[in-house]
């Protein structure tokens, strides 16, 4: 902790902040400069809020040196770290697209979905048996049988399967159903309940970034599932809410760079949630990939026009094909590849 004094603070002033800092145990480090006197607090200083210096007489402002994160930052760990899923890896050369429908529908749906994806290189099948909806009066999910329906296709196809964990209660049920990748959704990024749970499993776990969160913010909520034992994160931007109307939320680029250096786990892109239409997803994606993305998560559904959730952002069968074929030559370019 930094703490930096106000220009006129008295001696005892500093003293007295000298000596909260040695009650908890640390050391300081005072340094009086011709116009300010600055003082480190030498330790662990998890102990301090830096409120608790800035409510003394004579503290300007006092400051943390280290982040609220540390075991997903790169300061404890330089290299790239993989996530595994089932023989696929996430944050190599490889980039794995995993794609499927929103929401489960019928054993049908996610047979044709299953298929679809399969067909044209996803890695991995994702849909949703519970649904966060934005209104209580929409579809929200068909419930535990979507599970049975998702991993049966699943199974059948060797696609790994992710989907959406809301409900902590519910946690114990996708472990029976052996859910390779639990999702929690940009809704959830701050639930601390949630987050913890899911940090005493060892399933990896894509965390989704919030609405509004920043990437402090997100990178801390990681923090949450990793301090509990589960180092298997996978961070997915999705779009973040801005002025802007004409699509769903804004995919904030800049962020996958930013990740990239502050954390060594992999960093993949919703651009479905983030355009929120179909005509958007192929550019977005594809600017994912040239800015590093480690993997994509689309929506994709065997009948947009008929799919109960989310339908106007999902890639037709067509659609999907053509984008994959694009995204493979846009991958060899950058020596990574599909998958
Ligand atoms: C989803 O992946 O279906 C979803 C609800 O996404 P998000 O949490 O990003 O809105
Ligand atoms: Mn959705």
């Amino acid at each position: 902790m930094i703490i930096v004094m106000t220009r006129h603070a008295r001696d005892e002033q500093i003293q007295a902040v000298v000596d909260k800092i040695r009650a908890a145990g640390l050391s300081e480090h005072v340094s009086r400069g011709t116009e300010r006197t600055i003082i480190g607090a030498v330790g662990d200083e998890r102990v301090f809020s830096p409120d608790s210096f800035e409510l003394m007489a004579g503290v300007e402002r006092a400051m943390r040196v280290v982040k609220d994160y540390r075991i997903v930052s790169r300061d404890v760990h330089p290299a790239d770290s993989l996530v595994q899923v089932r023989g696929l890896a996430f944050g190599g050369e490889a980039i794995p697209v995993i794609a499927g429908p929103a929401a489960v529908e019928t054993p049908q749906q996610m047979a044709a979905a299953a298929e679809l994806v399969s067909r044209f290189g996803g890695k991995l099948l994702r849909a949703g048996a519970f649904k966060p909806r934005t209104s209580p009066y929409a579809f929200q999910g068909v419930g535990v049988a979507g599970l049975e329906y998702l991993q049966q296709e699943a199974r059948k196809h060797g696609l790994p399967m992710v989907s959406e964990l809301l409900d902590v209660r519910m946690l114990d049920t996708f472990l029976e159903f052996d859910v390779d990748v639990i999702e929690i959704g940009a809704r959830n990024m701050q639930n601390a309940g949630l987050l913890k749970e899911v940090g005493r499993i060892n399933k990896p776990v894509i965390l989704k970034r919030g609405p509004a969160a920043t990437l402090t913010e997100w990178l801390t909520a990681g923090e949450y599932i990793a301090a509990g034992g589960n180092h298997n994160i996978i961070f997915c931007e999705r779009g973040v809410r801005s002025f802007e109307t004409s699509y769903r939320n804004m995919l904030d680029l800049s962020a996958i760079p930013v990740l990239k250096r502050e954390t060594h786990l992999p960093v993949i892109v919703d651009p479905s949630h983030a355009g929120g239409k179909a005509w958007m997803v192929p550019a977005l994606a594809r600017a994912a990939i040239a800015a590093g993305a480690d993997g994509l998560m689309l929506d994709v559904h065997p009948d947009p026009a008929n799919a109960w959730c989310d339908g106007d952002q999902a890639l037709n069968p067509d659609e999907f094909a053509q984008l994959m074929a694009q995204l493979a030559v846009l991958a060899e370019g950058l020596g990574r590849k599909l998958g």
